[in-house]
């Protein structure tokens, strides 16, 4: 490296020492990234990192995808490049909503546009609210169920839907309280002994009939991720739930609201997650964002017939809107990331690449002490940390194992990014690493995932005995 880039380095690491960015962790500032290319990052140490988890299942067309960064490029060229959406219609927009529509199987008919998932939560809540005052414009519904160890965003009504204790801690206070709360189905840990699957599924839904029961014919809407991603570590609920969960729905006129921001758009391997066969069902209200740009920040919500029906028939308004809805440049990513999916197969490969690293993982570290199970749908995997594997008791969430191995795992020699989710006290779930590498991995990607993760969790526990 010549002198003047050399000094500019040194300058500019100088300066990020003295970072005036508000950092998550402020006494221990995060390393540098610096470039990233397809399955990698480089950080400004000269690690290059290996990113399984694409950030937090973000990037799901690798990094720097050449067919996104065209079409942003295009899409900036030949405008508009911003549009007050709340007064004008761009036709990217439109035609990227019409495919977002027509992936749904004609289910759903109308779709917005926000920049983070969090946006899309607080429209869906908002969305599912106002339905109830467009049919009967004396509803009283003021209820959403949600369940233990969940997360939604971390806007505040976001967040006061959302389970996930650690989250919530600092804001508690401030939190709304119209939200009621069900265990979340999880039953590694929560299946009573001599309990059959069948009879946990049963005994979580009586507990939900009991919560519309509780607030008869207050409930707004049931909200659920399909596939539990940061908040238990990618895992499924049995497809008997799920069909449980919205005859309990219709059945008290609530709405069923999935948040798919994280386990959807082709991450579990189908565009949609409800779309999947163990999941079955199809919700009034849909929310999409991460892997939605493939890194472009763009989010989306979803309506079924019914709810687009009821506002168009009723007010024929939704009195809602951000300054950056509907951004042409997300549209754009978002409409390359659908046509990427469909010309190279994207949900076959998901489902292939998903299915071998499964089975990897099971044949490598399925055994090991210290990992209890290993859930997950397509490319969607969790790995479950426990202390005791026998008693299935997971570590004490203080000694913040996952957190630790994430660190760990990103080191020489392993050189792996993993996303890690933290147990609770309640031991309702365990420490985690979530796997989510790019929809367009190799069966080499796999194995070299499996390969590093591998080394890394046999180190690891060792030196955390
Ligand atoms: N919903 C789920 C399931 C998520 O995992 C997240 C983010 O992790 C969100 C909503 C919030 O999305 P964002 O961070 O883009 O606001």
């Amino acid at each position: 490296m010549g002198g003047r880039a050399q000094e500019q380095l040194t300058e500019d690491s100088q300066d990020l020492d003295q970072s005036v960015l508000l950092h998550r962790n402020l006494k221990e500032l995060p390393p540098t990234m610096v470039r990233e290319e397809g399955n990698y990052f480089w950080l400004e140490d000269g690690r290059k990192i290996f990113d399984a988890a694409t950030g937090a299942a973000v990037v799901c067309m690798g990094y720097h995808n050449a067919r996104i960064n065209e079409a942003l490029v295009r899409q900036i060229q030949e405008g508009p490049m911003y549009c007050p959406q709340l007064s004008y219609r761009t036709h990217i927009g439109e035609k990227y909503g019409r495919e977002l529509i027509n992936s749904t199987d004609g289910k759903m008919s109308l779709v917005s546009f926000y920049s983070s998932g969090s946006e899309a939560s607080e429209a869906s809540y908002k969305c599912a609210w106002q339905y109830h005052r467009e049919v009967d414009k004396d509803s009283k519904r003021n209820i959403f169920i949600a369940r233990e160890h969940s997360y939604h965003g971390n806007t505040l009504f976001a967040l006061s839907v959302s389970g996930h204790k650690a989250r919530r801690a600092m804001y508690e206070d401030t939190l709304a309280e119209n939200v009621a709360r069900v265990s979340a189905y999880n039953p590694y840990f929560k299946r009573r002994p001599y309990e059959t699957e069948d009879q946990y599924t049963d005994r979580m839904l009586d507990e939900l009939k009991t919560k519309f029961e509780t607030h008869l014919g207050k409930v707004v809407a049931f909200v659920a991720e399909p596939i539990v991603g940061a908040a238990l570590g990618c895992v499924p609920a049995a497809a008997r739930y799920w069909k449980g969960v919205r005859a309990l729905c219709d059945q008290h006129g609530a709405l069923l609201l999935f948040d798919e921001v994280m386990c959807g758009m082709g991450r579990c391997g189908t565009l949609h997650a409800w779309q999947h066969p163990d999941v079955g069902v199809v919700p009034d209200i849909q929310t999409v964002g991460k892997g939605l740009g493939g890194g472009f920040p763009i989010s989306g919500m979803l309506l079924n017939h019914r709810v687009a029906k009821a506002f168009k028939k009723g007010s024929g308004e939704f009195a809602h809107g951000h300054t950056y809805q509907g951004n042409p440049l997300g549209c754009a990513a978002g409409l390359e990331v659908l046509k990427i999916i469909e010309d190279e197969n994207l949900l076959e490969n998901v489902t292939r690449m998903g299915e071998l690293l499964h089975q990897c993982l099971e044949d490598s570290i399925g055994s090991h002490p210290n990992v209890g199970y290993l859930p997950g749908k397509g490319l969607f995997r969790g790995i479950i940390f426990v202390e005791d594997k026998a008693g299935r008791q997971p570590f004490h969430p203080e000694r913040k194992i996952a957190t630790k191995f994430m660190d760990f795992a990103q080191r020489e020699p392993y050189l792996l990014k993993v996303y890690a989710g933290s147990g609770s006290k309640d031991g309702y779930c365990g420490d985690h690493a979530l796997l989510a590498p790019a929809y367009n991995i190799t069966e080499d990607d796999v194995y070299h995932i499996v390969t590093q993760l591998t080394m890394a969790i046999n180190d690891f526990f060792v030196l955390e005995e």
